[in-house]
């Protein structure tokens, strides 16, 4: 996809998620647009950033380690993709932000690796909320659990949740799993814990954005409709 075709479909993008934020009595400025650019060499990553895209997410810390320095400065890095403890030091070096924190040993290595840099890792939770056996995440009725023991870890703030859809032609079929991460978000906002202040929800992709932002996502992960299909 040639790098004219990409700002054009920032703009769509931009134009759907205003519309989708408009029909939900929504700000558009509360909606965070991720551009998604695994398997996107710099170049094209450049493209977006020029027609205005400010943050960006990857799967992988090694393949976003090596693209980040050809990459325009300032952008805000996003891991969006299941982490190995073993990367933990090079993905906190990196990532702003990282919404795949799906188990307890990895959150307490990215509070330590973070300690060592004298940083604060911005945290959100994975929640499987279809239950799918492929996916990683907590499951809905561990969350609250899982929220105590990240309180205790001094340098992760938790901010939010995170999730991914089922694979559906239809982008209705994500709506039910998008309504109850939303609904599991509020149940825990009432609950005062310290280090977690849950403001966000990651969740919408280039097939059922719409969808998420009417059901109240603050961040949309979207690669296919800025970038094309990946090969
Ligand atoms: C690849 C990916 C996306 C983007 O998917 P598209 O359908 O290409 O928009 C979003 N979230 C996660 C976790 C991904 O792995």
């Amino acid at each position: 996809m040639s790098k004219l075709a990409i700002i054009d479909n920032v703009a769509m993008v931009r134009q759907r998620i205003a519309a989708a934020a408009r029909r939900a009595g929504r700000r558009e400025s509360d909606v965070r647009l991720i551009a998604v650019s695994k398997g996107v060499e710099p170049e094209r990553i450049a493209a977006a950033v020029a027609a205005g895209v400010t943050d960006l997410g990857e799967n992988r810390v090694q393949e976003a380690t090596r693209k980040a320095p050809s990459v325009p400065a300032g952008a805000v890095w996003h891991l969006i993709g299941s982490l190995q403890t073993n990367k933990v030091k090079a993905a906190v070096q990196l990532f702003d932000w990282i919404h795949s924190v799906d188990r307890y040993p990895l959150a307490l290595e990215l509070s330590r690796r973070a300690g060592e840099m004298g940083r604060t890792v911005t945290a959100l939770v994975q929640v499987n909320v279809s239950g799918e056996a492929s996916k990683s995440g907590i499951a809905p009725v561990e969350l609250a659990d899982f929220l105590d023991a990240v309180s205790r870890l001094p340098h992760l703030q938790t901010v939010g949740l995170m999730t991914i859809a089922p694979l559906a032609a239809d982008p209705e079929e994500a709506r039910p799993h998008f309504r109850q991460l939303r609904r599991l978000l509020v149940a825990q906002q009432a609950v005062q814990r310290p280090q977690v202040h849950l403001h966000h929800l990651s969740m919408g992709m280039s097939g059922d954005l719409e969808v998420a932002i009417e059901e109240g996502a603050t961040f949309v992960r979207v690669g296919t409709a800025l970038f094309g299909p990946r090969a």
